[in-house]
């Protein structure tokens, strides 16, 4: 994407951790960049499980209501899972969750963490028209901030779905009042993502863009990002790619996962294309402790922990557990 400017807010902090081990450390310019000297970001997209695109093509929006919510529950078991690793994470919630769910809203917040939008009902900004995404980013931060109480900064596209088709996509989350946006995945992929994208964080039109974390390797953009990445890797395998973004990128190393990627119970959409559902229901039974060990894995953050993404981002201060409350 051309045109980016420099952050000026997302600068990583300078102390070294001197207890990474070798394996994740050593620049590429022969100095030793101990990992610890990172901000490692987590964050979890709000949505439950007949919201997500793959299924879009069987589950027509109209019929959400008919499905019983799994989603208040499942959010609530990462929340147990970053209370007990001592972990802080920003939640992207769609609009359509705050309205049927406000004490999960409030609950987020009360518990340390930031509340941010993740757009009103899964619609891809690349599927909607400028004046569509205007409406559609300003309604969902309304019903959330409205649920919560707490101000809403940050925004995550639906899909990783901002590239050449969304001119208009950072001055429209500007007009509405977002501070930042974490909407790129700066990879090739059949569904999502901008291969030509920044990998760290640049300012566009008044907003601060956080892409999610990827990793160069022999001229080849990987995803060390998170979600059905993270399932389909074995965690050694996405501990090294997320290792090597850390060491590549600038500013914030942002991490992303589902809800329902915790809740290997739930219902399965039979009627979904074979490929759908190979990708969406990869090994969900071993994602909960594949993020518990990597909430513990001071290889990883060298001991400082995961935490929020406006924190990370310079633009919440790093005991931010108080979000500031709408007046
Ligand atoms: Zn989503």
């Amino acid at each position: 994407m051309p045109g980016a400017e420099a952050p000026t807010g997302a600068s990583s902090r300078g102390a070294s951790t001197p207890d990474a081990p070798d394996e994740l450390t050593g620049g590429t310019t022969g100095g030793t960049t101990a990992l610890g000297d990172r901000r490692f970001a987590m964050t979890v997209d709000v949505e439950d499980y007949f919201q997500v695109w793959a299924f879009s093509g069987v589950i027509a929006r109209s019929s959400w209501d008919g499905f019983a919510r799994r989603v208040g529950d499942t959010t609530r078991r990462a929340l147990d899972m970053f209370d007990a690793a001592g972990a802080k994470a920003t939640f992207f919630a769609l609009g359509w969750v705050a309205e049927r769910e406000p004490r999960l809203m409030r609950e987020i917040v009360e518990r340390g963490h930031e509340l941010a939008s993740h757009g009103y009902d899964h619609a891809k900004a690349f599927d909607q028209t400028a004046d569509e995404f205007r409406a559609d980013v300003k309604k969902a931060k309304s019903i959330i901030e409205d649920a919560s109480g707490a101000a809403v900064n940050g925004y995550r596209a639906p899909g990783f779905s901002f590239d050449a088709r969304t001119p208009f996509a950072y001055e429209a989350l500007a007009a509405a009042g977002y501070a930042y946006s974490s909407s790129l995945h700066p990879i090739a992929h059949d569904h999502y993502g901008d291969p030509t994208a920044p990998r760290s964080p640049f300012r566009r039109d008044g907003v601060l863009e956080a892409p999610v974390a990827t990793a160069s390797i022999m001229g080849r953009r990987l995803s060390a990002a998170g979600g059905g990445w993270f399932r389909a890797s074995p965690y050694p395998a996405a501990r090294r790619l997320l290792a090597t973004a850390a060491r590549q990128l600038e500013g914030p190393v942002v991490f992303y996962f589902h809800p329902w990627e915790i809740d290997p119970e739930q219902p399965r959409i039979t009627s979904a294309p074979a490929k759908s559902r190979l990708r969406h229901y990869l090994n969900l039974g071993c994602m909960q402790t594949k993020l518990e060990r990597l909430l513990r894995d001071r290889g990883v953050h060298g001991g400082a922990g995961w935490g929020r993404l406006d924190v990370a981002l310079g633009l919440a201060p790093a005991d931010a557990a108080a979000a500031r409350r709408v007046a």
